[in-house]
């Protein structure tokens, strides 16, 4: 299911993260090594959002096909760096829409926002929640994916001044009450700091010195790389990582 990563520090250039390392996003879409609950390819779409230099918003690029058919990425990736990203490569869950706009990063302003998982029950179990949402975000809904609506409950929530950790753990606790079974790894990232959840998919963080990665499976074989246990929110920026448990009872 999905696999995504987050990166904050000095800028890199996005093949270093794509492409590159011996486990990067892209060989990940094609020989994932931990796809829990199911999927075997990562062959329905991907997308990187970045910060170019000097700039208040990242800008994303996507795609519908798998992303080792894009044949210009990996030239436009060697020579465009950022300090901030988000990237992610799909396997769509059965029964929803292959589509360039169901693939994350899903954006709004400063944000990048991925899910790696699925709603169980999708989507009447989650019809309540969407009766609380305002009808112009549904109306608006990038596509009609669970991840999308899971975007558009975090977004509704920050745009209304909460911190984003609560956002994002709030959302995940909504959903699991409706929807139990549910796999619900989320990502965010606002070029300062990174919300990630576990819930039933693999991640895993590199806390170096002034930079953070955060992805579903380490790139490559170094010992910095970290498991993150199920059940947990990450908060990350490039000088550190703190790991709560997602549904402590301070939240
Ligand atoms: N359910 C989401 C989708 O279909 C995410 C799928 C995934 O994590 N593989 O887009």
């Amino acid at each position: 299911m999905c696999r995504h990563l987050g990166y904050l520090g000095p800028p890199v250039p996005l093949g270093r993260l794509l492409f590159d390392p011996p486990h990067a996003l892209a060989t990940q879409a094609w020989a994932p090594r931990d796809m829990r609950g199911g999927g075997t390819i990562n062959a329905d779409g991907f997308g990187a959002g970045w910060w170019p230099p000097g700039a208040a918003a990242p800008v994303r690029h996507r795609s519908a096909m798998p992303i080792w058919t894009d044949t210009t990425l990996p030239t436009l990736a060697a020579v465009t760096s950022s300090r901030a990203v988000l990237a992610a490569v799909r396997s769509a869950t059965v029964g929803m829409p292959v589509v360039e706009s169901a693939a994350a990063p899903f954006t709004d302003g400063r944000w990048l926002f991925s899910h790696n998982g699925v709603i169980r029950g999708w989507p009447s179990a989650v019809a309540a929640m969407a009766r609380d949402l305002p009808v112009e975000d549904l109306l608006t809904l990038d596509a009609p994916t669970d991840s999308a609506f899971l975007w558009a409950c975090v977004r509704a929530r920050l745009r209304s001044g909460e911190p984003p950790s609560k956002a994002v753990a709030a959302v995940v606790g909504e959903v699991v009450a409706v929807a139990p079974g549910s796999r619900l790894n989320l990502l965010l990232n606002d070029g300062h700091q990174m919300i990630a959840t576990t819930l039933g998919h693999a991640l895993s963080i590199r806390p170096g010195r002034g930079s953070t990665l955060i992805s579903s499976e380490p790139l490559d074989a170094g010992t910095a790389w970290q498991s993150v246990p199920d059940g947990q929110l990450v908060v990350a920026t490039a000088a550190e990582v703190e790991i709560t448990p997602l549904f402590s009872a301070q939240r």
